[in-house]
This record gives structure tokens, C-alpha cells and sequence, in this order.
């Protein structure tokens, strides 16, 4: 059995709608409902376009990053290659700069190490030099003190011999007087004992300027006559020779043996021309039958200044030279002082 449609959907068939009809027949819900859409859909216009407008500009960017995603990659890729490698080559740069500063500052240590070892082998160098001069100093100063302490007592045995007193000086040639403070140290006592050495001679050498130890004549003496008894060459007879004659030419000067003061300048019987000296200390010298008298009674004469000139003058049987030299009045051998002077040399 079939079943027919109820009567109501029968009759109403489906009719065509057109807008006018619907317009015409719609009810005045409807086209409130739609104003009402209509103006929200206007009132959101802008926000719309909006959106529309970001999604296309979002379409074309992701159109044109898909387009191009492999090329950025790509460059993206070969610039961190780029990158890399560029880094590297400066690591690789930096690495070897390490090294050459390394190796420089290992050359530096070597140089270094060389340039002390080097300074230590010539400070033991030194060190052993300067042990060498202190044991050549040494020896030096002991040679120096050997040396005036020689000379001291030679002096001080020729002053002695003569009978004259060498002053302040004891046998020894040591001071009397004792320094306040020794030295402590061996060199500086050496140097001590050598300055006292040396002021001891210093003063055996004062001395010694008014001890008639030097030849009259310039040059080697010959004499012709010697001190004590003898035959008197114009008397005939033994006669004590109280000096020594010596050969010299007529005018040939005669200088004074000695300083000291002039205490006869004239005519002296058998002396002819004469000048005594007295030095002091009961010496005196005698210089006889002079050609020419150079000085005057009183005046003071040093070592070696002519007194006067050889000649005959007096009991002479021709030009020379009479010596003479005296202790207290008393004549005494000239030549023991000429030995003096020989022994002691330059003084
Ligand atoms: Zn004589």
C-alpha cells in the first residue's frame, strides 16, 4: 500500500522564488535579520580588507620564499662555508704566530741562559784575576817593603860608620812612637810599615844633605895624594896629609860636597885660596889652593854649587884640588865619606 503525502504538504507545492516575489512576499524578520547582516558585514569592511591584504602579501611571501628557499639556503651555506673556512685560515694564522712567539721566547731563554752562563764564567774570570793582582799586589808591596827597609838599614849603617848620629832613627829603622790605632788588616799594616820605611829614609836623607858623602870634581876623581902620613912632596920630610889631593885641571870648578855655610873664603897660609864649609853637626869641608874663590864667609851653599876653580895656590907644586873633611876640627879620611857616597849612590 502506498502512502500519499499529508494533505497540507500537498498543497503546498514548492514554488519558485524570485527576488522579487521574495521580496515582495518575504516577512519583515527576514529583512531585518538581513539588514542587520549587511550592516555588520559593512561595518567590518575595513577589517576585512585588512586581513585580505595581509594574507595576500603573506601568499606572495611565502610564494617567493618557497621560489627562492634554495638559493638563500644555498648562500646561507656558502657564506657559513665561506665563514668557516675564513675562520679557520685565522686560527690556522693565530696557531702559527703561537709558534713563532713560543719558538721566539724559547730563543729568548737560550740567549738568555747563554748570556748568564757567560756572565758567570767571566765574573769567576775576574774573581780569579783579581786573586792574581791581590797575590802580585801582594808580592809587590812585600818587595817594596823589602826594598825600603834595605835601603833604611844601609843608610842608616853608612851614618853610623861616618859617627854621625842618624837623629830620631833607632838601630832597628822601626818609629819610637807607637800609632794610636793599628791597622787591622794585613795590607793596610804592610802599607803601614812601608809608610814608616819611607819617612825613616826621608829622614836619613835630610841627614844626609849636610854629610859631605859627594865628589868636589865633576866626573871620576884620580887622586894624587892620599889621606895621613906621607912625604911631603915641597918639605921633604913625613909630614900627616890632613885631605886628599886630586888631579883636575887649572879653572875646573869645585863644588860643594854638602850644604852648610861658608866659614873661611881667603888666603890660608899653605892652603894658598881656601874655603871651609861647616855643615853642621861638627862637620866640615876644606877645599884648598883654589884659582878663584866663588862664595863669602857666611853665605849658604847647597849640594853641588862651584865654590870656586882648581889652581896652585899655596905650598902646591901644580893645579889640583886639596880635599879635606872634618869632625870636629879633626881631619878625617875623605875618602871614607866618598866610599859612603859610593855605597849610598844618589842621595
Ligand atoms: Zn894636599
Amino acid at each position: 500500500m502506498s502512502v500519499s503525502p499529508p494533505a497540507v504538504l500537498r498543497r503546498r507545492r514548492p514554488r519558485r522564488l524570485s527576488l522579487r516575489s521574495h521580496s515582495r512576499n518575504r516577512p519583515p524578520q527576514r529583512a531585518a535579520i538581513f539588514t542587520t547582516v549587511k550592516m555588520a558585514i559593512c561595518s567590518r569592511m575595513p577589517a576585512i580588507r585588512s586581513a585580505l591584504v595581509v594574507t595576500a602579501v603573506w601568499l606572495i611571501a611565502s610564494g617567493i620564499y618557497f621560489a627562492f628557499r634554495d638559493d638563500v639556503i644555498t648562500r646561507l651555506i656558502d657564506e657559513q662555508m665561506e665563514l668557516q673556512v675564513t675562520h679557520e685560515d685565522r686560527i690556522a694564522e693565530l696557531r702559527a704566530q703561537i709558534d713563532r712567539i713560543m719558538s721566539q721566547q724559547f730563543l729568548d731563554q737560550e740567549q738568555v741562559k747563554q748570556r748568564v752562563n757567560a756572565l758567570l764564567q767571566r765574573q769567576a774570570r775576574i774573581s780569579l784575576s783579581l786573586d792574581k793582582v791581590e797575590q802580585k799586589q801582594a808580592a809587590t808591596l812585600t818587595e817594596v817593603e823589602d826594598h825600603i827597609d834595605t835601603r833604611a838599614r844601609q843608610m842608616h849603617t853608612v851614618l853610623a860608620d861616618l859617627g854621625i848620629n842618624a837623629g830620631r832613627a833607632s838601630a832597628e829603622g822601626a818609629p819610637r812612637f807607637v800609632p794610636v790605632k793599628q791597622p787591622a788588616d794585613d795590607f793596610e799594616r804592610q802599607l803601614y810599615r812601608i809608610d814608616v820605611g819611607r819617612a825613616q829614609i826621608d829622614r836619613y836623607r835630610r841627614t844626609l844633605i849636610t854629610v859631605p858623602v859627594r865628589k868636589p870634581v865633576i866626573g871620576e876623581i884620580e887622586m894624587t895624594s892620599q889621606f895621613g902620613r906621607r912625604m911631603h912632596p915641597l918639605l921633604r920630610r913625613l909630614a900627616i896629609h890632613s885631605g886628599i889631593d886630586l888631579r883636575g885641571d887649572l879653572g875646573e870648578p869645585v863644588r860643594a860636597t854638602a850644604t852648610g855655610k861658608v866659614t873661611i873664603a881667603g888666603r890660608a897660609g899653605g892652603y894658598g885660596n881656601m874655603v871651609e864649609i861647616s855643615h853642621g853637626n861638627g862637620l866640615a869641608t876644606r877645599y884648598a889652593h883654589l884659582s878663584e874663590i866663588s862664595v863669602k864667609i857666611g853665605q849658604v851653599v847647597r849640594i853641588g854649587e862651584v865654590i870656586g876653580r882648581i889652581g896652585s895656590t899655596g905650598r902646591a907644586t901644580g893645579p889640583h884640588l886639596h880635599y879635606e873633611t872634618r869632625i870636629n876640627g879633626e881631619a878625617v879620611d875623605p875618602q871614607k865619606f866618598l866610599r859612603a857616597g859610593s855605597t849610598l849612590g844618589d842621595v
